[in-house]
């Protein structure tokens, strides 16, 4: 079992960019809600960049006040946000690996863009 707020320098994992879940949607739906619940409880990344503040609201202006009371269609605004400073994984999550929760929020924020990118390129391709 993992120590949550390790002093240890934090454990990235390669991108998982060629596993068939890398860009599934559902799969990527279901992160992205784990990831934004998790750091919706812990809110300790509120001032680092316009991602986190527009996720708090988001979800606190929700009709249930939770995750699941948003829509998938709602994510784009806080990937939209993130400038890929890192801060919030090298200097501030307590959930980075080796933790079991596995949090990178800035590679979430990867894979988000990378299957936006994708749904464009194939909407392009059927356009043509
Ligand atoms: S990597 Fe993105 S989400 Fe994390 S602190 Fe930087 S801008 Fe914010
Ligand atoms: S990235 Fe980590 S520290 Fe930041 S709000 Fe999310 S769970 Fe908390």
């Amino acid at each position: 079992m993992s120590k949550e707020g390790s002093t240890e320098a934090p454990i990235r994992h390669p991108i998982d960019f060629e596993s068939p879940d890398f860009l599934n949607p559902e799969k990527l739906d279901s992160e992205m809600r784990r990831v934004f619940d998790i750091c919706h409880g812990c809110r300790r990344c509120f001032n680092l960049c316009d991602s986190f503040p527009k996720l708090f609201d988001m979800i606190d202006e929700s009709k249930n006040e939770d995750v699941e009371s948003l829509s998938s269609n709602q994510f784009a605004p806080v990937v939209d946000a993130c400038t890929l400073c890192d801060m919030c994984f090298m200097t501030k999550c307590p959930y980075v690996p080796p933790h079991d929760f596995d949090l990178d929020f800035p590679h979430l924020m990867l894979r988000y863009r990378m299957a936006q990118k994708k749904k464009v390129h194939y909407l392009l391709f059927l356009d043509n």
